[in-house]
């Protein structure tokens, strides 16, 4: 099998088959080219899967959906933290205060919180540093979307060298937390459950599939939207027994597009967001046109986090509660003379650098090299006889994927609505003349 490796993927992204109706809304809009539809029912190509919850956004049928942990999942630990991402706060009003969110999460069973906010300020600092390197290359795209970097994997894997080397906040979240816990109660690593709260399915997957490291740190992930409901019936609760430092603006406006640039400050930055678009600013550095640029920040869901497929509340409600919350902080920290501290600074050079990413291989048609180079010249000469409108009617994206699916022998030439009709013509014209080549007797019967 040609494809040995790409079963071992795990994915949050999962279709209900029941209720797909076929309509191939979702493999228009999907990434990677991810999704056919065989035998009437979206089928996702594992390998090819990014876990980006586009195809959840775009079904109006509610076929796509995202496994993730429960609140009941926390029971089998002695000891529990939870990782808010900055994008919960934007569930509840700007009046709400960060710490009674952060108290109605321990009211949950939660033993101690960890803001992500945090550790996107540290991680913020090291890229910083990492901007001041001469040796490194240009343009430096940011590695905090899981989603994007596994669009790199798959779709762009000449850009993987492009990546910063950095831990995404959530890791770096889960690392310092498990070690201030260890250092604190004395318990086993094996004893302490992390948990992300988490708006998209892809930091669910990189729970269980980590980028750049051998294992998370992070237990596993549970959606904002599961655990909304129990945190407004817990609310309102008196901010108290909270430990450590709160996040500032910094850390928490990572959550909108633009808020990573804002916090590493550099001038010559590119910030885009939106699967689709992030896919163009790519292309775009693949053909060296974005060579001038110091820095990209890359979000796969429209508006940032705060935009991620498994929050509640509507993206520019949420985004202007974001700026709200920020604007107070901002005020705030100036009066204070708080901002990024050296220390924060020391822990991000020490916990933040993460090994290579590994490039996805999608498009090996097969191992044998005389059976691959016979299927790209099938796929070729298939690709010149199909009528190139691609209406993805047939079930597979566009004519080219369809080309490919048929040198893999998973589709043929008979799912384009066109060539069958060809075909049917074709058949109704033969039947005709037959028809006129029946034998006089058989034509009296008839009358
Ligand atoms: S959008 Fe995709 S998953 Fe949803 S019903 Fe249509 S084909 Fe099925
Ligand atoms: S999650 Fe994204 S990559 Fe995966 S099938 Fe859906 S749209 Fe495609």
């Amino acid at each position: 099998m040609w494809c040995k490796a790409l079963e071992e993927y795990f994915h949050s992204v999962r279709l209900i088959s029941d209720r797909c109706k076929g309509c191939v809304n979702c493999i228009r809009r999907c990434p990677t080219e991810a999704i056919r539809i065989r035998n009437g029912k979206a089928q996702i190509t594992e390998a090819r899967c990014i876990d980006c919850g586009e195809c959840i956004r775009r079904c109006a049928n509610h076929a796509k959906t995202a496994i993730t942990d429960c609140l009941d999942d926390i029971q089998q630990y002695k000891y529990n933290i939870a990782l808010p991402a900055p994008a919960l706060y934007a569930q509840f009003s700007a009046d709400t205060p960060i710490e009674s969110i952060l108290c109605a999460l321990l009211k949950l069973g939660f033993d101690d919180v960890f803001e992500v906010a945090r550790a996107a300020e540290i991680v913020s600092l090291g890229i910083k540093e990492y901007l001041k390197r001469s040796d490194i290359k240009r343009p430096a795209i940011s590695s905090a979307c899981p989603a994007v970097v596994r669009l790199i994997q798959v779709m762009f894997p000449e850009l993987i060298g492009n990546l910063i080397p950095i831990d995404a906040p959530v890791e770096v979240a889960a690392r310092i937390a498990r070690s201030a816990a260890i250092h604190k109660l004395n318990i086993p690593s094996e004893d302490i459950g992390i948990w992300f709260i988490t708006p998209c399915p892809a930091k669910m997957t990189t729970v269980k599939q980590p980028l750049g490291t051998e294992k998370s740190n992070v237990t596993g992930a549970i959606s904002i939207s599961k655990i909304y409901g129990d945190l407004l019936k817990a609310l309102p609760v008196q901010p108290a027994g909270l430990s450590g430092q709160r996040a500032s603006w910094i850390g928490i406006g990572w959550t909108v597009s633009g808020g990573e640039n804002a916090a590493v400050e550099v001038s010559n930055s590119l910030v885009v967001n939106e699967i689709g678009s992030v896919s163009e600013i790519l292309e775009q550095v693949t053909l060296g046109k974005l060579n001038h640029v110091d820095h990209i920040e890359a979000l796969a869901c429209a508006g940032g986090c705060i935009g991620g497929p498994l929050t509640v509340e509507n993206r520019f409600v949420a985004q202007h509660r974001i700026k709200q919350r920020t604007q107070k902080m901002i005020a705030k920290n100036v009066a204070q003379g708080k901002t990024l501290c050296q220390s924060d600074l020391e822990v991000a050079l020490g916990v933040a650098e993460r090994r290579a990413i590994e490039p996805r291989s999608i498009l090996r048609l097969d191992e044998d090299i005389f059976k691959a180079m016979y299927k790209v010249e099938l796929m070729e000469k298939t690709l010149k006889e199909l009528p190139g409108l691609d209406c993805g009617s047939c079930g597979s994206p566009n004519c080219k994927a369809l080309a490919e699916d048929i040198a893999q022998g998973t589709a043929s030439k008979t799912d384009c609505v066109f060539i069958l009709r060809e075909k049917v013509r074709d058949l109704a014209q033969e039947m005709v003349r037959l028809a006129e080549k029946l034998p006089p007797s058989l034509h009296k019967t008839k009358r």
